[in-house]
């Protein structure tokens, strides 16, 4: 009977969870990933709650989730933005070495989406959506090649290609705007 009920109790925090990265507009694939529910069950829940009530239509994207590392250090913007989604991880834990992206726990996905919603929170105009935030948390976690670096430049801390030297500098101090304050 106690098997049963924690069972139960689990599955319920596992749809929790689903619901609440559906709203995230999240990919079918990353949900799998990180709830283990399976692609049918993540379908019907969409039909049947978020469809429904939601005030405004939801996106569901299709395809692959993204994997590219090298989308983080596009533009100046997104990798500010980056930097301060990957510092939240950090503060929540996501950045332990004992903690298993790979094979994320439900404690793990709510982490997540706490450091998410306050990225989110912090940002009128986020540009970085939930399969992003994902894919970088993946990336940070040394499976995708990114991680944080001081400048040797300026000192501050931002996100650095793994492949790059250690001495590569910023991307502020690599532009033509940065150079010209030093
Ligand atoms: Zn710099």
């Amino acid at each position: 009977m106690r098997i049963s009920d924690d069972r139960y109790s689990r599955d319920r925090l596992k749809l929790d969870l689903a619901l609440r990265l559906l709203r995230h507009e999240a990919r079918t694939c990353t949900i799998q990933h990180i709830t283990g529910l399976s692609g049918d069950r993540i379908r019907k829940l969409y039909r049947a709650y978020v469809m429904q009530e939601a005030p405004v239509r939801l996106l569901r994207h299709r395809g692959k989730a993204p994997r590219q590392s090298s989308w983080f250090l596009r533009n100046a913007e997104v990798r500010r933005q980056a930097a301060v989604l990957g510092g939240l991880f950090a503060l929540c834990g996501l950045l332990d070495p004992a903690t298993d992206a790979t094979a994320p726990t439900l404690d793990a996905g709510e982490l997540f989406c706490r450091a998410y919603e306050t990225y989110l929170y912090e940002h009128a105009e986020a540009c970085i959506s939930f399969d992003h935030g994902w894919c970088l948390l993946l990336a940070l976690r040394g499976q995708r090649g990114l991680h944080f670096a001081q400048c040797p430049r300026c000192e501050a801390l931002g996100l650095i290609d793994r492949q790059k030297p250690a001495t590569a500098t910023c991307g502020w101090c690599a532009s033509p705007r940065g150079l010209g304050t030093h």
